[in-house]
């Protein structure tokens, strides 16, 4: 058991090197967060570890840190290969993870010669061999792709010493248990595996008995908590309206940043391509863009040049946006614990924020199972279409029209499609369309297709430019969410 000595933990005084201290201090972090000044002192025990910590809690320094402390005896400044085998392997769901946590990796590794890359699946194979080939301590990487890598050769993990499993649930979730117990079977049986998670789920707990030794519990908010700093509110909308609804919701709050989340790939492109013709500026970020325009949309949507950025859940999973006011959910989760992870995207890092709910009649059964899970009920606020109609909208209703709505996915055989998440399912089916160009789901340019095999050919430079830290107080981080516990 380790004391609560919150008050006097510093990063130094959590025993990590001056030059690891010194890019965290460059990056503007005065203290340790919660989750931060638990984990770290067991991983540089050598104790496995599972901790619960959503996004926004600091949770990729948490083990990123004592990762590089770790690997410090190792840290060469030798060309060659040989001397660079991967020691740390990060595995994380998604690709907008996977280069968030490398540009992490990168910036706390800043002052050391320590050599880290990313792999995710998306892009030409070849183009991440180079980065490769010269030898690397750190390779953050989706499970798939690190497959691909394992199978073409590009790599070895036979010298592995940590393990960390970054958003585990969510792994699981987009099915890659099979890929996981391929990819622990490569690794030496002594290592140290660390496993995050935002939720410990009954599948988390068996998956830490089996990858994990003796690990040290760290828990970080309540079981399940939302945010207490989010203003979350229910708005019960017929689902004809749900797209007028948001569009005035965002007209009449002004809001200049929205992040809208959507069930499907397609209903994602669907709802930004209304907002748009709304005169709401708008993009979607889902699992068929490339991942150049991924980028583009998200660099957009945080340097304020679009008010509207409408994702699903797999493709905002770990977005680190600043300061983001407000969340809709336009179509709530198949799967309750997401709604934990959406509300999640505001009120980070101490700031106020909220999240609306737009929800139909059919939906009155994922609402039940957010409050089950989240222990509280939600007011259940009747709002009506607003009176004013977009001229496209009101062009929609024509009769013999194919409606282009959010209801318009409603028929049975669409709306069992929209329960399945991303990962698992091919691009939804086609319902009659008359407006083709509407309906069709998204398809990359070439040229995003040539740009993203571009940015990837050079390592480290994948492009997504974090909102850069000014110098600012640490604010009570998502520690303040409830009461930390430490178990062993
Ligand atoms: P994460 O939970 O790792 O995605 O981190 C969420 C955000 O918190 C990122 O923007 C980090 O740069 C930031 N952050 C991490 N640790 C600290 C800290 N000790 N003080 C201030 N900000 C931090």
């Amino acid at each position: 058991m380790i004391e609560d000595t919150a008050t006097t933990v510093t990063f130094a005084t959590l025993n990590l090197d001056p030059l690891i201290v010194k890019a965290v201090e460059e990056e503007g972090y005065t203290e340790p967060t919660p989750i931060q000044k638990e984990a770290i002192p067991h991983v540089l025990a050598g104790h496995d570890l599972m901790a619960m910590a959503q996004t926004g809690t600091g949770k990729t320094a948490a083990f990123t840190l004592p990762l590089l402390q770790g690997l410090l005896p190792y840290a060469s400044t030798s060309a060659s290969p040989a001397r660079h085998p991967i020691r740390g392997l990060i595995l994380a769901p998604t690709r907008e993870l996977a280069i968030q946590v490398q540009e992490s990796v990168e910036t706390y590794s800043k002052h050391l010669p320590l050599r880290s890359t990313v792999v995710f699946g998306g892009i030409d194979i070849k183009t991440q061999k180079p980065a490769l080939m010269k030898g690397i301590e750190i390779l953050v990487a989706t499970p798939g792709r690190l497959l691909d890598h394992v199978e073409s050769r590009n790599l070895q993990l036979n010298q592995v010493q940590v393990l960390i499993l970054d958003e585990a649930d969510r792994m699981l979730d987009m099915g890659f248990m099979p890929d996981l117990k391929r990819i622990l079977a490569l690794l030496p049986k002594k290592r140290q595996t660390l496993l995050f998670s935002a939720t410990f789920s009954n599948d988390i707990k068996k998956l830490a008995q089996d990858f994990l030794v003796d690990p040290v519990t760290v828990e970080i908010a309540r079981r399940n908590a939302t945010a207490d700093l989010v203003k979350q509110s229910v708005y019960m909308v017929d689902s004809n309206s749900k797209k007028d609804v948001l569009a005035e919701l965002i007209r009449s709050r002004g809001a200049s940043q929205v992040l809208v989340f959507t069930r499907t790939k397609l209903m994602a492109a669907r709802l930004s391509r209304l907002l748009e013709r709304d005169g709401i500026t708008a993009e979607s970020i889902h699992g068929d863009k490339s991942q150049q325009e991924r980028i583009k949309a998200l660099d957009a949507f945080k340097e304020g040049r679009i008010t509207a950025l409408v994702a699903t859940d797999v493709a905002a999973r770990g977005l680190d946006i600043d300061d983001l006011p407000l969340v809709v959910n336009y179509e709530l989760p198949p799967n309750a614990e997401d709604y934990v992870h959406r509300i999640g995207r505001t009120g980070r890092a101490g700031a106020s924020g909220e999240a609306i709910s737009l929800v139909d009649a059919e939906e009155e059964r994922l609402l039940l199972d957010i409050e089950k899970l989240v222990k509280r009920q939600f007011v259940r606020e009747k709002i009506d279409a607003p009176q004013h109609k977009s001229s496209h909208a009101a062009a929609d209703s024509r009769p013999g029209s194919a409606p282009k709505h959010a209801s318009s996915d409603r028929s049975a055989s669409a709306k069992s499609e929209s329960y399945k998440s991303e990962s698992h399912k091919p691009a939804p089916r086609k319902s009659k369309a008359i407006d083709d160009w509407f309906d069709k789901p998204y398809e990359p340019t070439p040229n995003a297709i040539r740009a993203d095999a571009a940015i990837n050919a050079t390592e480290g430079s994948c492009g997504l430019v974090r909102n850069k830290k000014s110098q600012k107080e640490v604010p009570a981080l998502l520690g303040g969410l409830g009461q930390s516990l430490l178990k062993r």
